[in-house]
């Protein structure tokens, strides 16, 4: 059953996003069309994440369950790790981290099991009986399957199932199952682009949410290390071996200035074990701070979502032991002091 959170995850969806970007950066809230206008100005330097949240909370819930719940999950992850598949993740420090790849692979697998569930017939009955005004009320339209109202929310351009018959001189009252299932499954491939540009956004989304909950990334490098632990040398690629130091473990390599970065600003400045304040103290060039949640000796990856920051009492006591982190954030406000 699929539990969607926040009222189907649509919390701040803005409607009709057909065309480009700076627009649809002003969002107006749908119940008060004179308040709550944010803007972002259009420098073009800042990494901004437009986001539009369409079922990216269910995505970001079926991760976590995927990740604590390892095996028993719709994803097989030997599908994703196995036949040494996971030694691609061995390669550092690459912006499109160990964790895009796996939400990446997760939603085009949910994507996938969507197009599954489809009732074509109950959809054919709805679009013969329904008039237009009250699809439009509805605001559901029979004839557009879940990958095109996903795409059509993102204002990707791509052609429809609807379209697609009227090309092969079909009708959607007369489309069968081979029809739906041809359409589907030739997505990917035919529309590739508009197909590769939804998973991008809904991962970057992902992405966003699943980022600051340290304790789930943990746990997502904790499973991936298991297969690095795994790694037999012999069946992986000569150029990925390079990074192996043994075949159970990676080297060691420079963190990147921008995985600093985003680990520093992430963690608030914060220790991430004892929450001591590091913004006046550190030294964002000292590697020494940028701790290894699960360290390299035990099948550690250098990946953004393997860093953390501590202070340097924390990092020398923590250094070669457990993986270990802390769920604590420094809260937006504190509700017990006085106004
Ligand atoms: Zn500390």
């Amino acid at each position: 059953m699929r539990i969607h959170l926040f009222n189907g995850g649509k919390i701040q969806v803005k409607r009709s996003p057909k065309s480009g970007d700076f627009e649809n950066r002003l969002y107006t809230s749908p119940h008060n069309k004179n308040n709550a206008v944010i803007s972002a100005p259009p420098q073009m330097t800042r990494p901004l994440v437009q986001l539009r949240f369409r079922d990216s909370y269910y995505y970001s819930n079926i991760i976590n369950n995927v990740i604590d719940h390892d095996f028993d999950y719709l994803v097989t992850l030997d599908e994703f790790f196995g036949d040494s598949k996971h030694a691609y993740l061995a390669r550092p420090f690459k912006k499109h981290s160990a964790l895009h790849q796996f939400i990446e692979y997760t939603i085009s697998r949910l994507l996938s099991e969507d197009s599954d569930n489809i009732d074509l017939e109950r959809r054919q009955k709805m679009a013969e009986h329904y008039s237009p005004e009250f699809k439009e009320i509805l605001g559901f339209d029979p004839t557009a399957l879940p990958i095109n109202e996903a795409l059509n929310h993102y204002g990707i351009p791509h052609q429809s199932f609807k379209d697609w018959l009227t090309e092969s001189g079909k009708t959607f009252s007369t489309a069968t199952e081979d029809d739906l299932d041809d359409y589907q499954s030739d997505l990917p491939w035919n529309q590739d682009a508009a197909y590769q540009a939804l998973i991008s956004k809904c991962t970057d989304e992902v992405f966003f949410i699943l980022f600051q909950n340290r304790a789930l990334l943990l746990k997502f490098n904790d499973m991936v290390a298991k297969y690095i632990r795994e790694t037999d040398l012999e069946y992986i690629d000569n150029e990925l071996r390079e990074y192996f130091a043994s075949s159970s473990t990676l080297k060691r390599a420079s963190i990147p200035q921008w995985v600093k970065r985003a680990v520093f600003f992430r963690d608030r400045g914060l220790c991430s074990l004892c929450q001591s304040d590091q913004s006046g103290l550190i030294n964002i060039g000292d590697a020494e701070h940028y701790d290894h949640v699960v360290p390299l000796a035990r099948g550690g990856l250098n990946d953004v979502s393997n860093i953390q920051l501590l202070c340097s009492s924390c990092n020398l006591s923590k250094k070669g032991g457990p993986p270990k982190t802390s769920d604590f954030y420094e809260a937006w406000y504190s509700k017990d002091e006085d106004p």
